[in-house]
């Protein structure tokens, strides 16, 4: 194979973002501090309506800040689905709670409200659907439920920054959201998480778990984690911020060349966008028919095309997870999970890229791989 390899991901740095890492270094003060605090504004006037925001050093103690700062803990059950990376199930188990897994819609691949309805017991405290590859849950419907039956809502938007439903931004429905800033996220800030927060008392519970249970130093009100983001980390957050927009754009057109061109191939479907969803398209997945692990192997053996699968194995089948889940069969979640493949998306992909992406699945699929 002499074509040089398309990567399934590949994170933007630049020049930008190494004078602002450098601006902090030289400054003396590395730790959380002014960097933090300017990010947490720009993220919360630019991505989610004005929420209050806090920034803490992943996304994963997002979840779990944001869980514990809503009041979750042992003998709660929290709705998740299966069908998402394990930071979700986990999260609720770091906060002493359980999960509880629902099915998932099979066009949009997020939480289906009809089995999330069916899993609910006196239990439930919240449901936290995942705005999973960039494409909004169905949060309308999701939000009638937990009213109906007196529940929380958060939202697990690492995947979507900048995804809405019907005008809103995702991050703004919930009673908390967490977006990743991880490196493969569609931004990033080396690692990190930002919490976007529905009240001003999530909030405040948000910064104490984040800093020892301390807003006034030295007067420690609750037992709390060291989850801060540094000020170096913040820069680069703060640099991207500025450039996401764009990325989210470029994305969105890739994405639109691909519905186009892999539409007509047999054996492989698109991701459709529910109505009154904008996608960002975290990942562009499709459906395959037939081996899916074969179809990825030639991909990237035969046409230097990488791709990733998200996730071969749901959450309920994970040995960490699964004794949350004992005997749970969630069919279209399964099914999914045989069945996926995200292509390359992201906004570096030239135009040849594309072109030789949509060949070498056209060719894959035609030599029934
Ligand atoms: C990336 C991701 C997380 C965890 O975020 P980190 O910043 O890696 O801790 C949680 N949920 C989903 C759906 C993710 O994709």
């Amino acid at each position: 194979m002499s074509l040089p390899l398309i990567p399934a991901a590949k994170p933007i740095i630049g020049d930008d973002e190494r004078a602002a890492v450098d601006r902090v270094l030289r400054s003396g003060m590395i730790a959380q501090g002014p960097e933090v605090k300017a990010f947490e504004v720009e993220f919360a006037d630019q991505l989610v309506g004005g929420r209050q925001c806090v920034a803490v050093n992943s996304g994963t103690s997002g979840l779990h800040l944001g869980l514990l700062a809503a009041g979750i803990g042992p003998g709660d059950e929290v709705v998740v689905p299966s069908f998402t990376f394990a930071a979700t199930g986990n999260s609720v188990v770091l906060a002493g709670a359980t999960p509880v897994f629902a099915d998932i819609e099979p066009d949009s691949f997020c939480l289906d409200p009809e089995s999330v309805r069916a899993t609910i017991t006196p239990r439930t405290r919240a449901i936290m659907p995942v705005h999973l590859y960039g494409h909004p849950a169905a949060m309308h419907a999701l939000r009638a439920i937990a009213d109906e039956h007196g529940l929380l809502l958060f939202e697990d938007a690492a995947q979507a920054h900048g995804a809405q439903l019907d005008g809103a931004p995702v991050g703004s429905f919930g009673d908390f959201a967490m977006f990743s800033l991880y490196p493969t996220k569609n931004m990033t800030s080396g690692e990190g998480g930002m919490v976007a927060c529905g009240s001003d008392e999530i909030a405040r519970n948000v910064r104490l778990l984040r800093n020892q249970g301390m807003e006034v130093q030295y007067s420690n009100e609750l037992i709390g984690f060291n989850a801060r983001m540094t000020d170096v980390h913040a820069a680069i957050g703060r640099v991207q911020l500025t450039k996401v927009g764009g990325w989210t754009q470029q994305r969105r057109e890739n994405a639109a060349f691909l519905d186009a061109a892999l539409a007509e191939i047999p054996g492989v479907t698109t991701p459709p966008v529910l109505d009154g969803a904008t996608h960002v398209y975290h990942q562009y997945t499709v459906r395959v028919a037939g081996d899916r692990d074969a179809i990825v192997r030639a991909l990237r053996d035969e046409h230097g095309v990488g791709s990733g699968v998200y996730y071969p194995i749901p959450n309920h089948r994970l040995p960490s997870l699964a004794p949350y889940a004992p005997g749970l069969e969630l069919p279209r979640t399964e099914e999914a999970a045989q069945q996926v493949i995200s292509l390359p998306v992201h906004p570096s992909l030239a135009q040849g890229d594309l072109e030789r992406i949509v060949h070498a699945v056209e060719s894959t699929m035609k030599a029934g791989a």
